[in-house]
């Protein structure tokens, strides 16, 4: 900053000296260049002045009658408006002591007398250059200040911001756990919550001695019917309301939760004695004997309930619900609608089924099945006319496994299906193995047992094809079993199917006839060759003789839909008598012979066994 270049608008002196011409020679060298310049003749008018109106800085005299220089600026110094006026003495004395008293008074500078003029202007202008210099750093202070207030605000606006969202987001986050935790369509705790809750149970149970908890596995027992004829927004409804009762019946602690479905599982906490559980069981099956109201109709559906009942011996909730699911199933067994508990057993039971189903699997990779062939004798000449195909399964711990032990299973797990798939190959490519080596075998049939789960697959018929083209077996040499059952269940199709059969020249049997349901007003649209009449009925013939009603209208049906008749089970002669009398064209049984392993079938063929 140069000499007149100080602030623009600082430039507003006041000059305070008792001598005129002083006044006069200064006001018009500083008016000279440029500074607005006001004066004063002694203390009282400057201060009066410098009130009125502040200068931007203040020439002062020291020595004025009166009040002197020195009172004038302590008390300009003393004045609020007035204090911040930089003050530069002006003096005769060139003495040390006036020097440090000016300064402590509160004056800037100080300037003696004889004066230059430039030194005064030099002095003037460094003062008021320090005067703006601190104008601008208030000013800039301030502008800090506001800066620092409005960056203050907008902090505050986006902390708020932030804040609802962290709140929007947590509330989002809460409304995700609760939806991954809860079923959408009732409400209540869902798998995985519910496991949770079980699993704090057990770890109660381990640390508590008389802490008692059990859980109820409740599975509705016509769901599946209400679902299917009412539609699904009944059934929704159903489910809803049933999640209601099911609350109203345990109690606040009590977690219930819906598993998938129609089932349903409580945790009854905190129990006073075991038999609460059953207590609890029995309320909710008496509340669901009565009709449930939905708005338009009034439905009904029972419930079977699984107990069990917590012990230290659980380690993890899967095993609790497991056995809670092994009593519910054992409750629908005993006829629905009631509670079993789980005990031991049942496990065992079960435990051997699933390892029954584990070996099964294995079973057929390992190719462990073998076949029994039982022959089939006419009753008007003697002789073998064919076999039955008879599967076993050969288990590696050496035992023989008869079908009524595992075919259950391989149906329910649909096994049967790869299992079935074998049987029907096996027994073609051995009957023709026969029929290559021994001529007569050419007049004979194999007949071999079909399960439902076989003839539903949509590739049934390329599968029999395939197998009657691999092994060169005649269709004529093939008869296929079925079972009432099969043939009722899917009315149209199935006679389709049958007679795409029939197109192999492949026959066709109805086993265990008369145990089923099929309706007699049918039997004549399916195109069957024969029906076997099943062991049960054959076996009355002993104690009623040829009045057995039943095995004579079997075979009178049979003959009148222009089928055959043949008798399963036969083990006397007496029933092989009566069977020849009532007009039976073939029969098989103990009598003649047990299913026989492929050498033994083989050496009944080949002697032309006859009886
Ligand atoms: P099924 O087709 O009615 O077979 C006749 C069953 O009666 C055979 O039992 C046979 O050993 C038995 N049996 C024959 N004669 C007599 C007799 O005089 N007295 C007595 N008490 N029983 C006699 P098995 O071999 O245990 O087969 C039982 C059932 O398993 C069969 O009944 C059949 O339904 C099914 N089955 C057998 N093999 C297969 C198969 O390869 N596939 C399918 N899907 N089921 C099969
Ligand atoms: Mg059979
Ligand atoms: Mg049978």
């Amino acid at each position: 900053m140069n000499n007149h270049s100080s602030h623009p608008f600082l430039r507003n002196i006041l000059v305070v000296d008792d001598i005129p011409d002083n006044l006069r020679v200064l006001s018009a060298a500083l008016t000279g260049r440029g500074y607005q310049v006001r004066c004063a003749k002694n203390g009282a008018m400057a201060l009066l002045t410098a009130k009125k109106e502040p200068p931007h800085l203040i020439l002062l005299d020291i020595k004025m009658p009166d009040m002197d220089g020195y009172e004038v600026c302590e008390k300009l110094k003393a004045d609020k408006q007035t204090c911040d006026i930089p003050v530069i003495f002006l003096s005769a004395f060139d003495d040390v002591l006036d020097k440090v008293k000016a300064f402590s008074v509160g004056g800037v500078d100080y300037i003696t007398k004889p004066f230059q003029i430039e030194e005064v202007v030099v002095r003037i202008d460094h003062q008021l250059a320090l005067q703006a210099a601190k104008a601008e750093i208030s000013q800039f202070n301030a502008e800090l200040e506001q800066k620092v207030q409005q960056r203050t605000i907008e902090l505050e606006r986006v902390i708020h911001q932030l804040n609802q969202e962290i709140a929007q987001h947590q509330h989002t986050q809460q409304e995700l756990t609760h939806q991954a935790l809860h079923d959408a369509l009732t409400g209540l705790p869902n798998r995985p919550l519910f496991k949770e809750h079980l699993q704090k149970a057990l770890q109660r149970c381990q640390r508590k001695e008389d802490y008692l908890f059990s859980v109820l596995f409740i599975d509705l027992d016509r769901f599946k019917i209400i679902n299917d004829s009412w539609g699904h927004a009944v059934g929704d409804r159903l489910l809803v309301e049933i999640s209601r009762i099911l609350k109203e019946c345990s109690r606040k602690v009590d977690t219930v939760a819906r598993l998938s479905g129609d089932e349903f599982t409580i945790l009854l906490e905190d129990l006073q004695d075991t038999s609460d559980a059953v207590g609890v069981a029995e309320r909710i099956l008496e509340r669901l004997s009565f009709s449930i109201d939905l708005e338009e109709r009034k439905v009904f559906t029972g419930a079977s309930i699984g107990i069990v009942l917590g012990s230290k011996q659980y380690q993890n909730s899967e095993d609790v619900l497991r056995d809670a699911d092994i009593a519910m199933y054992r409750a629908k067994a005993l006829g629905k609608g009631r509670h079993a508990t789980f005990d031991r057993e049942m496990y065992t039971q079960t435990a051997y089924l699933s390892q029954i189903e584990t070996d099964l699997r294995l079973a057929i990779e390992r190719r462990e099945f073998l076949l029994h062939y039982q022959p089939i004798v006419s009753l008007t000449t003697g002789t073998v006319i064919g076999f039955e195909a008879l599967v076993r399964w050969q288990h590696p711990d050496g035992r023989l496994i008869y079908p009524n032990d595992f075919i259950e299973i391989a149906e329910d797990t649909g096994l049967i299906v790869p299992i079935g798939e074998w049987v029907l190959q096996e027994a073609c490519s051995q009957l023709k193995i026969w029929q290559d080596k021994i001529p007569h075998a050419l007049s004979l049939h194999v007949s071999v047992n079909l399960s439902g789960r076989q003839i539903q697959q949509f590739d049934f018929i390329d599968k029999l094809k395939n197998i009657l083209a691999n092994t060169k077996l005649n269709g004529e040499s093939l008869r296929l079993e079925l079972t009432e059952t099969m043939l009722m269940d899917r009315g149209n199709r199935t006679i389709q199917l049958l007679s795409q059969i029939k197109e192999q020249h492949v026959q066709l049997s109805i086993d265990d006839f008369g145990t089923g349901y099929s309706s007699l007003s049918y039997l004549h649209r399916f195109p069957v060759n024969a029906l076997k009449i099943d062991r049960s009925f054959v076996n009355l013939i002993d104690s009623q003789g040829e009045s057995c009603e039943i095995v004579k209208t079997i075979i009178t049906l049979a003959h009148s839909l222009g089928m055959k008749a043949i008798a399963e089970g036969v083990e006397t002669p007496n029933q092989l008598m009566h069977l020849r009398n009532l007009g039976c064209e073939a029969a098989q049984g103990y009598f003649f012979a047990k299913p026989l392993n492929c050498q033994m079938a083989e050496s009944i063929i080949a002697n032309n066994q006859q009886w």
